[in-house]
């Protein structure tokens, strides 16, 4: 059912400074920058073979990203994994009392379809289902 990784979620402060990184130093190309204003987030994204790097900038202060700088400080926020029907693996995590931050999928950046499982079921790691055309 979980095919890849798809991404792998990164909190940071500001988005132009840490593209400097991952573009210059780590040789990244960028994909693309989007707001997804549901979230309250800035995200770009840098593929690396067939899976990405999303890096989130808060765009307000009670962004979630916001939230876990403040709690942890900045680093690896969440790992997302591919599925190929997502509302399927929902209620599939649900029937194996997975506890879900989202009942059903809502809007990701790309155009994606996604959901999060509560980290508290996955012993620390917030997960993302991502659907993916
Ligand atoms: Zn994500």
């Amino acid at each position: 059912m979980i095919s890849k990784v798809d991404h792998i979620g990164i909190a940071v402060n500001n988005l132009e400074e840490t593209l400097k990184v991952y573009q210059e130093v780590l040789g990244l190309e960028l994909h693309g920058v989007e707001v997804v204003e549901e979230q309250k987030v800035k995200v770009a994204f840098l593929p690396i073979g067939d899976t990405e790097i999303e890096l989130l900038e808060a765009t307000s202060p009670d962004s979630p990203i916001a939230k876990f700088i403040e709690a942890k400080g900045q680093g690896v926020q969440h790992i997302a994994f591919k599925v190929d029907n997502i509302e399927k693996a929902l209620e599939d995590m649900k029937t194996k009392g997975m506890r879900l931050i989202d009942e059903k999928p809502r809007y990701g950046a790309g155009g994606a379809r996604i959901a999060f499982l509560h980290p508290k079921s996955t012993n620390g790691v917030l997960i993302e289902l991502s659907e993916r055309k």
